[in-house]
Protein backbone atom coordinates (compact mmCIF):
# COMPACT_ATOMS: atom_id res chain seq x y z
CA UNK A 1 0.00 0.00 0.00
CA UNK A 2 1.21 4.05 -0.73
CA UNK A 3 2.33 5.80 1.84
CA UNK A 4 0.11 8.63 2.62
CA UNK A 5 2.18 11.41 2.02
CA UNK A 6 2.03 15.34 2.30
CA UNK A 7 5.33 17.53 2.44
CA UNK A 8 6.55 17.39 5.59
CA UNK A 9 10.46 18.86 5.76
CA UNK A 10 13.05 19.44 3.21
CA UNK A 11 15.17 16.32 2.48
CA UNK A 12 12.47 14.17 4.33
CA UNK A 13 10.05 14.51 1.02
CA UNK A 14 11.96 11.24 -0.89
CA UNK A 15 12.01 8.71 1.73
CA UNK A 16 8.10 10.31 3.35
CA UNK A 17 6.66 13.08 4.50
CA UNK A 18 3.81 12.36 6.40
CA UNK A 19 3.90 13.66 10.10
CA UNK A 20 2.59 11.93 12.56
CA UNK A 21 -0.33 12.38 14.68
CA UNK A 22 -1.89 12.37 17.98
CA UNK A 23 -0.80 14.43 21.17
CA UNK A 24 -0.03 12.14 24.12
CA UNK A 25 3.63 11.87 25.15
CA UNK A 26 4.88 14.55 23.00
CA UNK A 27 7.01 15.95 25.34
CA UNK A 28 9.01 12.94 25.75
CA UNK A 29 12.46 12.06 24.35
CA UNK A 30 12.26 9.55 21.43
CA UNK A 31 15.86 8.56 21.41
CA UNK A 32 16.55 7.24 24.81
CA UNK A 33 19.77 4.86 25.84
CA UNK A 34 19.36 1.05 25.39
CA UNK A 35 18.56 -0.32 29.10
CA UNK A 36 16.65 -3.29 28.91
CA UNK A 37 15.64 -3.26 33.21
CA UNK A 38 19.58 -2.44 34.12
CA UNK A 39 19.93 -6.12 33.18
CA UNK A 40 22.93 -7.73 34.32
CA UNK A 41 23.71 -10.15 31.24
CA UNK A 42 23.17 -7.42 28.70
CA UNK A 43 25.80 -6.77 27.44
CA UNK A 44 24.81 -4.47 24.20
CA UNK A 45 27.21 -2.04 23.01
CA UNK A 46 25.93 1.92 23.73
CA UNK A 47 22.84 2.66 21.67
CA UNK A 48 19.97 4.96 21.93
CA UNK A 49 16.31 3.09 21.11
CA UNK A 50 13.53 4.74 19.08
CA UNK A 51 10.14 3.23 18.98
CA UNK A 52 7.90 4.91 16.43
CA UNK A 53 4.93 3.16 17.47
CA UNK A 54 3.91 2.55 21.17
CA UNK A 55 2.98 -0.61 22.02
CA UNK A 56 2.90 -3.97 19.65
CA UNK A 57 0.18 -5.12 17.31
CA UNK A 58 2.33 -9.06 16.94
CA UNK A 59 1.10 -10.23 20.06
CA UNK A 60 3.89 -12.37 20.88
CA UNK A 61 2.85 -14.73 23.70
CA UNK A 62 6.34 -14.56 25.39
CA UNK A 63 7.07 -10.38 24.86
CA UNK A 64 8.61 -8.83 27.70
CA UNK A 65 7.73 -5.76 26.79
CA UNK A 66 4.44 -6.00 27.59
CA UNK A 67 5.04 -5.98 31.33
CA UNK A 68 5.96 -2.56 31.49
CA UNK A 69 4.09 -0.68 28.66
CA UNK A 70 0.63 -0.33 29.36
CA UNK A 71 -2.30 -1.26 27.02
CA UNK A 72 0.80 -2.89 25.17
CA UNK A 73 -1.21 -4.93 22.73
CA UNK A 74 -2.99 -1.93 21.67
CA UNK A 75 -0.37 -0.25 18.93
CA UNK A 76 -0.60 3.45 18.52
CA UNK A 77 1.77 5.70 16.41
CA UNK A 78 3.76 8.25 18.49
CA UNK A 79 2.67 11.63 18.67
CA UNK A 80 4.23 14.00 16.59
CA UNK A 81 7.04 11.66 15.57
CA UNK A 82 8.57 12.74 12.63
CA UNK A 83 8.97 16.43 14.08
CA UNK A 84 10.24 15.51 17.23
CA UNK A 85 12.64 13.07 15.67
CA UNK A 86 13.84 15.68 13.21
CA UNK A 87 14.80 18.20 16.54
CA UNK A 88 16.66 15.26 18.22
CA UNK A 89 18.89 13.70 15.14
CA UNK A 90 20.39 17.23 15.06
CA UNK A 91 22.25 16.79 18.42
CA UNK A 92 23.88 13.37 17.67
CA UNK A 93 27.00 13.06 16.17
CA UNK A 94 27.78 9.97 13.22
CA UNK A 95 29.16 7.63 16.35
CA UNK A 96 25.51 7.67 17.19
CA UNK A 97 23.86 4.24 16.79
CA UNK A 98 19.47 4.23 16.82
CA UNK A 99 18.11 0.77 17.20
CA UNK A 100 14.36 0.65 16.73
CA UNK A 101 12.56 -0.95 17.73
CA UNK A 102 13.48 -3.07 21.43
CA UNK A 103 10.10 -2.38 22.74
CA UNK A 104 7.61 -2.61 19.90
CA UNK A 105 7.81 -3.61 16.14
CA UNK A 106 8.72 -1.11 13.73
CA UNK A 107 6.54 -2.80 11.63
CA UNK A 108 3.01 -2.91 12.09
CA UNK A 109 0.57 -3.25 9.53
CA UNK A 110 -0.67 0.53 10.73
CA UNK A 111 3.15 1.10 9.49
CA UNK A 112 1.99 0.19 5.62
CA UNK A 113 -0.60 3.34 5.42
CA UNK A 114 1.46 5.47 8.21
CA UNK A 115 5.24 5.14 7.15
CA UNK A 116 6.48 7.19 9.97
CA UNK A 117 9.38 4.59 10.86
CA UNK A 118 10.07 5.14 6.76
CA UNK A 119 10.46 8.45 7.77
CA UNK A 120 12.59 7.65 10.84
CA UNK A 121 15.00 5.93 8.78
CA UNK A 122 15.12 8.64 5.91
CA UNK A 123 15.99 11.17 8.82
CA UNK A 124 18.76 9.22 10.55
CA UNK A 125 19.81 8.15 7.01
CA UNK A 126 20.36 11.72 6.25
CA UNK A 127 21.85 12.44 9.41
CA UNK A 128 24.40 9.07 8.59
CA UNK A 129 23.87 7.64 12.08
CA UNK A 130 24.20 3.51 12.43
CA UNK A 131 20.54 2.25 12.15
CA UNK A 132 19.69 -1.39 14.14
CA UNK A 133 16.59 -2.36 12.51
CA UNK A 134 14.47 -5.38 14.78
CA UNK A 135 11.81 -6.70 13.44
CA UNK A 136 9.23 -10.06 12.62
CA UNK A 137 7.62 -7.94 9.23
CA UNK A 138 8.50 -8.33 5.97
CA UNK A 139 7.31 -4.85 5.71
CA UNK A 140 11.01 -3.80 5.93
CA UNK A 141 11.74 -5.05 2.85
CA UNK A 142 9.62 -1.92 1.35
CA UNK A 143 12.61 0.36 2.76
CA UNK A 144 15.52 -1.48 1.21
CA UNK A 145 15.89 1.73 -1.03
CA UNK A 146 17.16 3.67 2.24
CA UNK A 147 18.75 0.88 4.22
CA UNK A 148 20.75 0.50 1.77
CA UNK A 149 22.46 3.45 1.12
CA UNK A 150 22.74 3.87 4.82
CA UNK A 151 25.04 2.09 7.72
CA UNK A 152 22.57 0.01 9.02
CA UNK A 153 21.75 -3.79 9.32
CA UNK A 154 18.53 -5.59 9.83
CA UNK A 155 17.22 -8.29 12.89
CA UNK A 156 14.21 -10.67 11.75
CA UNK A 157 13.18 -12.82 14.45
CA UNK A 158 12.40 -16.15 13.79
CA UNK A 159 11.44 -18.73 16.03
CA UNK A 160 9.77 -21.07 14.23
CA UNK A 161 9.68 -22.63 11.05
CA UNK A 162 6.37 -24.08 11.43
CA UNK A 163 3.82 -21.62 9.99
CA UNK A 164 0.97 -23.23 12.87
CA UNK A 165 3.21 -22.48 15.42
CA UNK A 166 4.33 -19.11 14.39
CA UNK A 167 0.13 -18.53 14.48
CA UNK A 168 -0.18 -19.45 18.14
CA UNK A 169 2.95 -18.06 19.35
CA UNK A 170 3.30 -14.58 17.39
CA UNK A 171 -0.38 -14.30 15.95
CA UNK A 172 -0.11 -10.73 14.45
CA UNK A 173 3.09 -11.21 13.22
CA UNK A 174 4.03 -12.57 9.64
CA UNK A 175 4.52 -16.08 9.25
CA UNK A 176 8.16 -17.20 8.98
CA UNK A 177 8.30 -18.18 4.89
CA UNK A 178 7.53 -14.16 4.70
CA UNK A 179 10.67 -13.02 7.15
CA UNK A 180 12.65 -16.01 5.24
CA UNK A 181 12.09 -14.15 1.65
CA UNK A 182 12.55 -10.81 3.73
CA UNK A 183 16.39 -12.00 4.64
CA UNK A 184 17.07 -12.98 1.20
CA UNK A 185 15.72 -9.89 -0.06
CA UNK A 186 17.65 -7.61 2.25
CA UNK A 187 20.99 -10.03 1.62
CA UNK A 188 20.47 -9.20 -2.02
CA UNK A 189 20.29 -5.42 -1.60
CA UNK A 190 23.31 -5.77 0.48
CA UNK A 191 22.40 -4.92 3.57
CA UNK A 192 23.63 -7.22 6.80
CA UNK A 193 21.18 -9.57 8.43
CA UNK A 194 20.86 -10.55 11.58
CA UNK A 195 18.96 -13.42 12.35
CA UNK A 196 17.37 -13.63 15.64
CA UNK A 197 16.43 -16.88 16.95
CA UNK A 198 14.77 -15.96 20.32
CA UNK A 199 13.63 -17.15 22.35
CA UNK A 200 13.91 -20.78 22.16
CA UNK A 201 11.35 -22.42 24.42
CA UNK A 202 11.86 -26.42 25.31
CA UNK A 203 8.81 -27.92 24.44
CA UNK A 204 7.80 -25.60 21.70
CA UNK A 205 10.76 -24.57 19.09
CA UNK A 206 13.02 -25.69 21.01
CA UNK A 207 13.19 -29.35 18.59
CA UNK A 208 13.63 -26.75 15.09
CA UNK A 209 17.38 -25.17 16.23
CA UNK A 210 19.60 -26.72 13.38
CA UNK A 211 16.67 -26.53 11.01
CA UNK A 212 16.13 -23.03 11.71
CA UNK A 213 19.93 -22.21 11.73
CA UNK A 214 20.19 -23.57 7.87
CA UNK A 215 16.91 -21.61 6.53
CA UNK A 216 18.34 -18.39 7.79
CA UNK A 217 21.36 -18.96 6.63
CA UNK A 218 20.92 -19.77 3.27
CA UNK A 219 18.57 -17.57 3.03
CA UNK A 220 21.32 -15.15 3.48
CA UNK A 221 21.78 -14.37 7.43
CA UNK A 222 25.22 -13.94 8.24
CA UNK A 223 24.99 -13.49 12.13
CA UNK A 224 22.42 -15.26 14.27
CA UNK A 225 21.52 -14.13 17.90
CA UNK A 226 20.01 -16.63 20.02
CA UNK A 227 18.26 -16.63 23.93
CA UNK A 228 15.90 -18.95 25.68
CA UNK A 229 13.11 -18.01 27.02
CA UNK A 230 12.54 -16.16 29.97
CA UNK A 231 9.54 -16.11 32.74
CA UNK A 232 8.12 -12.65 33.33
CA UNK A 233 4.60 -12.52 35.13
CA UNK A 234 2.48 -11.55 32.14
CA UNK A 235 4.28 -13.56 29.34
CA UNK A 236 4.26 -16.76 31.65
CA UNK A 237 0.42 -16.44 31.82
CA UNK A 238 -0.26 -15.87 28.10
CA UNK A 239 2.25 -19.42 27.35
CA UNK A 240 1.11 -21.02 29.85
CA UNK A 241 -2.56 -20.86 28.81
CA UNK A 242 -1.82 -21.74 24.69
CA UNK A 243 0.90 -24.39 26.16
CA UNK A 244 -0.21 -25.99 29.42
CA UNK A 245 1.67 -29.64 29.13
CA UNK A 246 4.74 -27.46 28.26
CA UNK A 247 4.74 -24.74 30.59
CA UNK A 248 3.55 -27.25 33.37
CA UNK A 249 6.21 -29.14 33.32
CA UNK A 250 8.81 -26.48 32.60
CA UNK A 251 7.07 -24.25 35.68
CA UNK A 252 9.56 -26.05 38.40
CA UNK A 253 12.54 -25.56 36.11
CA UNK A 254 12.37 -21.76 36.76
CA UNK A 255 14.36 -20.77 39.32
CA UNK A 256 17.22 -18.34 38.79
CA UNK A 257 16.13 -14.75 38.60
CA UNK A 258 17.38 -12.17 36.97
CA UNK A 259 15.94 -8.55 37.02
CA UNK A 260 12.27 -9.26 37.34
CA UNK A 261 12.91 -12.49 35.02
CA UNK A 262 13.58 -15.87 36.08
CA UNK A 263 16.04 -18.14 33.97
CA UNK A 264 15.89 -21.87 33.27
CA UNK A 265 19.52 -23.32 34.69
CA UNK A 266 21.93 -22.60 33.26
CA UNK A 267 23.56 -25.63 32.16
CA UNK A 268 20.36 -26.68 30.08
CA UNK A 269 20.43 -23.07 28.80
CA UNK A 270 23.93 -23.22 27.80
CA UNK A 271 23.54 -26.63 26.41
CA UNK A 272 20.51 -25.08 24.39
CA UNK A 273 22.74 -22.35 22.88
CA UNK A 274 25.46 -24.25 22.87
CA UNK A 275 23.54 -26.35 20.05
CA UNK A 276 22.99 -22.92 17.96
CA UNK A 277 26.57 -21.84 18.14
CA UNK A 278 27.32 -25.56 16.39
CA UNK A 279 24.83 -25.26 13.86
CA UNK A 280 26.46 -21.27 12.78
CA UNK A 281 30.06 -22.89 13.41
CA UNK A 282 28.70 -25.43 10.83
CA UNK A 283 27.38 -22.95 8.48
CA UNK A 284 30.47 -20.77 8.73
CA UNK A 285 28.31 -18.02 10.48
CA UNK A 286 28.85 -16.12 13.87
CA UNK A 287 26.79 -16.44 16.69
CA UNK A 288 26.20 -14.49 19.57
CA UNK A 289 23.56 -14.43 22.80
CA UNK A 290 21.24 -12.17 24.41
CA UNK A 291 21.38 -11.87 28.08
CA UNK A 292 22.27 -15.65 28.68
CA UNK A 293 26.19 -14.62 30.40
CA UNK A 294 27.23 -16.56 27.08
CA UNK A 295 30.92 -14.54 25.65
CA UNK A 296 31.01 -13.33 22.29
CA UNK A 297 33.68 -12.56 20.29
CA UNK A 298 31.55 -9.97 18.05
CA UNK A 299 28.65 -7.86 19.18
CA UNK A 300 26.04 -9.70 20.82
CA UNK A 301 23.20 -7.75 19.16
CA UNK A 302 25.75 -7.98 15.30
CA UNK A 303 25.74 -4.51 15.41
CA UNK A 304 29.53 -5.14 14.28
CA UNK A 305 28.15 -5.76 10.81
CA UNK A 306 26.84 -2.30 10.51
CA UNK A 307 30.52 -0.73 10.92
CA UNK A 308 32.07 -3.50 8.72
CA UNK A 309 29.62 -2.33 5.51
CA UNK A 310 30.25 0.00 3.00
CA UNK A 311 26.72 1.65 2.48
CA UNK A 312 25.75 1.56 -1.42
CA UNK A 313 25.49 4.66 -2.80
S1 LIG B 1 7.24 -8.29 18.02
FE1 LIG B 1 8.51 -7.95 19.82
S2 LIG B 1 7.57 -6.18 20.87
FE2 LIG B 1 6.04 -7.01 19.44
S3 LIG B 1 4.80 -8.43 20.67
FE3 LIG B 1 6.44 -9.62 19.64
S4 LIG B 1 8.12 -9.70 21.17
FE4 LIG B 1 6.70 -8.04 21.81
Amino acid sequence: MACQATRFAPGLGRFCSRPSIGRNGADRLLLRPFDPWKSPLCTCPPKLSLNPYTGCFHGCLYCYASSYVPRFFDCRPKAHLLERLGREVRRLSEDHLVALSLSSDPYPPLEARLCLTRGCLGLLADADLRIQVVTKSDLVRRDIDILRGARSSVSLTVTTLKEDLARRLEPGAPGPSRRIEAIEALSDGGIPVIARIDPIIPGINGDEIEDLVEAVARAGASHIVSSTYKARGDNFLRISSAFPSVMGALSPLFIERVGGSRYLPEKMRHAILGRVASACRSRGITFSACREGVHSTVACDGSHLISERAPHG
